[in-house]
């Protein structure tokens, strides 16, 4: 550890059930130090890799499971007896998926913390159970630095009521904390602060829709600096086509999927998580993948594509509603960020509503934020990559500095 009040490297962890990914990132400067993913966790042919600067090391056999992962992360870093405990790590930054009521901000993980985010497996069966794999495995190579819990819901707890409430049961609701949580909090609030910076902007007097379009997708609304709207609900399942989830469907779909086609809830559950999307309608998840086969003119794909566009365009459509005055527009993550056709389509023809694309900007290439709007466009569009883990390096720290 470096001393007391400087802080030198975070190591920000995001584990998934799986696969982990890692960085260790100067949270001032946003310098990466390293990086790297544990893919296959638990199967003899898993694989490590570490990348720092332009050396790139990889192992692949049998990983038991996370803390083997990290532990051989750890030892691949290894030169001259150094590895990157020795980079003054001052902290470990999780990502967590679901705070539940309890936890809207970044928290300072000990045992109790850890149980409690155990016991929203309920709330999130998929990725909590896995993430705190994540946070044990750490604690254990790491037992002397202090680690810092961030929520992907934190920063859609202060949704008014009136957005976060399902119109069902108020007793039910509240006995069960069934709310809209949303996802995707630590993006949405980083992109819409360097969205504000970008442009010069107050942040208390812009009102923006960001689109975070990654594997998982979410649209939120953010008025003044504070979300007004997100796509994601009780659940990541809400909202947006994405790679393998539906997004929104009639909730009567589960009942009659469940009376009619013999189909259990954790089918059900597998099918509308893991085989919908772009994967169910156009068989890839990958968007990539999937527009590869729309230019081949694959029929099935294409539908896909139109159902991703359409939905988007939906959730646009509304959220313009829902601000009254949309300043910005804002793409990000993997899909956002490098697809121009996809952002020109779910785009198109709103001029009426001052909304008017470039298409040179827009083609550009570039890893930094821009406007890919005309200069007359009365909502300015941009692109602004996201760094989900520089956020969680920069929230640890400031918990930690109480
Ligand atoms: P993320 O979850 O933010 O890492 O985003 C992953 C998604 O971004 C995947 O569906 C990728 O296919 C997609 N993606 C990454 N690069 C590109 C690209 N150049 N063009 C289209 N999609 C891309």
């Amino acid at each position: 550890m470096s001393d007391a009040g400087s802080v030198d490297t975070v190591f920000v962890l995001n584990a998934g059930s799986s696969s982990l990914k890692y960085q260790l990132v100067q949270p001032e400067s946003g310098t990466v130090v390293a990086h790297g993913v544990v893919e296959r966790i638990g199967e003899s042919e898993a694989k490590v890799v570490l990348v720092r600067g332009d050396d790139t090391k990889e192992f692949i056999g049998e990983i038991a499971d996370h803390r083997a992962g990290l532990a051989k992360a750890l030892e691949l870093s290894r030169v001259q007896d150094r590895d990157l405990t020795s980079e003054g790590i001052t902290a470990v930054g999780h990502r967590v998926v679901h705070g539940g009521p309890k936890f809207y901000k970044p928290t300072v993980i000990d045992d109790d913390v850890i149980e409690a985010i155990n016991e929203l497996e309920d709330l999130a069966p998929l990725h909590n159970p896995v993430n705190v794999l994540g946070i044990e495995a750490i604690r254990e190579l790491l037992p002397d630095v202090p680690s810092v819990a961030v929520f992907d819901t934190a920063f859609f707890h202060g949704l008014p009521d009136h957005v976060a409430t399902y119109a069902i049961d108020r007793e039910l609701a509240k006995k069960h904390d069934i709310r809209r949580y949303g996802f995707h909090g630590t993006s949405h609030e980083y992109v819409s602060g360097v969205t504000a910076e970008f442009l010069g902007a107050d942040r208390e007097s812009l009102n923006q829709i960001v689109l975070h379009l990654g594997n998982g997708a979410s649209a939120s609304a953010i008025e003044g600096g504070r979300p007004v709207e997100t796509s994601m609900g009780l659940t990541p399942l809400e909202g947006l086509v994405m790679g393998t989830r539906s997004g929104d469907v009639d909730p009567g779909v589960v009942m009659y999927l469940r009376r009619s086609a013999d189909m259990d809830v954790d089918q059900i559950d597998t099918m509308l998580n893991r085989k919908a999307g772009l994967k169910g309608l156009g068989g890839e998840n990958d968007f990539r993948a999937l527009t590869e086969k729309v230019e081949e003119g694959d029929a099935d794909a294409t539908l896909a594509y139109k159902v991703y566009v359409h939905r988007l365009r939906k959730y646009i459509g509304a959220y313009m509603v829902t601000l009254g005055r949309t300043d910005a527009i804002v793409f990000t993550a993997g899909v956002g960020e490098n697809a121009p056709k996809l952002r020109a389509d779910s785009l198109a023809g709103l001029e009426s509503f001052g909304i008017q694309i470039d298409p040179e900007r827009n083609a550009a290439r570039s890893r930094e934020p821009r406007i890919i709007s005309t200069d007359d466009s009365a909502v300015t569009v941009l692109v602004v990559p996201t760094n989900e883990e520089l956020a969680i390096a920069r929230q640890s720290v400031a918990a930690l500095q109480g």
